[in-house]
């Protein structure tokens, strides 16, 4: 079935957690990753605090966005043990277990993690991510063990393998061409096609952070953005949503206009802390000029409305707050007066 463009647009109410800025990985246009002596680690505390000013919110995301294998750095791996943790995989699913009794959706971007770690957090999560970028390999990963296309695909397929509904996704302007963007899309839908488990693909358009060293680079040109979403549109299966960051980019109605139907999670709590210099658009504002265009702006769970209704990809402890939380057709229920 083609792709017909969706006068449905969805976002996730969230609140953005950013665990660790310890990383294994030096990617040349990162502004989130900090040097050890600066890296922090966020305690219990500090995170249920960020959980539940989202909880009062009305969030029923919280997103973990982490550096991958924080453990290599010798520091966090004593504030780990400190907390009486051996790894940041058994930290997040001690917290994930906690955030689900109160009634919110854990969604994980840990980067590479093994398969032991990803069964573990998936009891825990309702969904999981991890960005392609590119299925190339780049100058910009250089100093990225964790960002060999390889290792990514793999990580991707162990996802599919154990039915977990996971956000994917390119970035856009880091040095790849056309065809490599077209190849990232082909490899992302090749493995939808076998294991059903790809719910949304993120275009992400590159937004220089100063003192990296992509730092002076321009962001790409709108145009370059717009034939991404084309494309993706053209080799993506109906189903699987296209993701366009509604804070990185001027105005998302010409993106939808060519086939994206999703703005990721929006927070009215915390900033991107990946690009704290882009805001996010005010929710009145935002639903006011999609639906001025012909469009209807829908809450949805870190989930996507169909793996919110099929039991197989959900743990039991997950399908719980799923069935509070979703409505007859899986998209987030409004708020309930009491
Ligand atoms: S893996 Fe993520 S956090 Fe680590 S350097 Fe790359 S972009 Fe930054």
């Amino acid at each position: 079935m083609a792709r017909s463009a969706s006068r449905v647009v969805t976002y996730s109410p969230n609140v953005f957690v950013p665990l660790t800025t310890f990383c294994r990985n030096r990617c040349a246009y990162c502004g989130f990753r900090r040097e050890e002596g600066e890296a922090t680690l966020l305690s219990p505390q500090e995170v249920f605090s960020l959980v539940l000013r989202g909880k009062k919110a009305g969030c029923s995301e919280v997103l973990f966005t982490l550096g991958e294998r924080p453990e290599v750095h010798p520091r966090a791996r004593r504030e780990l043990e400190g907390m009486g943790y051996r790894s940041i995989s058994d930290y997040l699913e001690e917290l994930c277990r906690h955030i689900l009794r109160l009634g919110l959706l854990p969604h994980t971007n840990a980067g590479i993690l093994d398969v032991e770690e990803l069964r573990r957090l998936r009891r825990y999560n309702a969904s999981m991510g991890l960005m392609l970028e590119c299925a190339s390999r780049l100058e910009a990963h250089r100093e990225s063990p964790g960002k060999d296309p390889g290792v990514r695909l793999e990580f991707i397929e162990r996802a599919g393998e154990l039915r977990i509904p996971f956000t994917t996704g390119i970035l856009v302007g880091i040095g790849e061409g056309r065809e490599d963007r077209r190849r990232s899309l082909e490899e992302i839908g090749r493995l939808h096609e076998r294991y059903g488990h790809i719910q949304e693909v993120i275009i992400q358009p590159f937004s220089p952070k100063p003192g990296t060293p992509m730092g002076s680079l321009p962001p790409p040109p709108e145009e370059e953005v717009l034939e991404t979403v084309r494309m993706a549109a053209e080799i993506l299966p109906p189903e699987v949503g296209i993701q366009i960051p509604p804070n990185l980019v001027e105005d998302v109605v010409p993106f939808l206009r060519e086939g994206a139907n999703d703005l990721g999670g929006i927070s009215e709590v915390t900033p991107d802390f990946v690009n704290p210099e882009r805001p996010w658009p005010g929710l009145p504002s935002l639903r006011r000029r999609l639906e001025a265009e012909g469009f209807r702006l829908r809450g949805r769970l870190p989930l996507y409305p169909r793996y919110a209704r099929d039991p197989s990809f959900m743990s039991e402890e997950v399908r719980r707050v799923v069935s509070r939380l979703a409505d007859e057709e899986g998209y987030l229920r409004p708020p309930q007066k009491d």
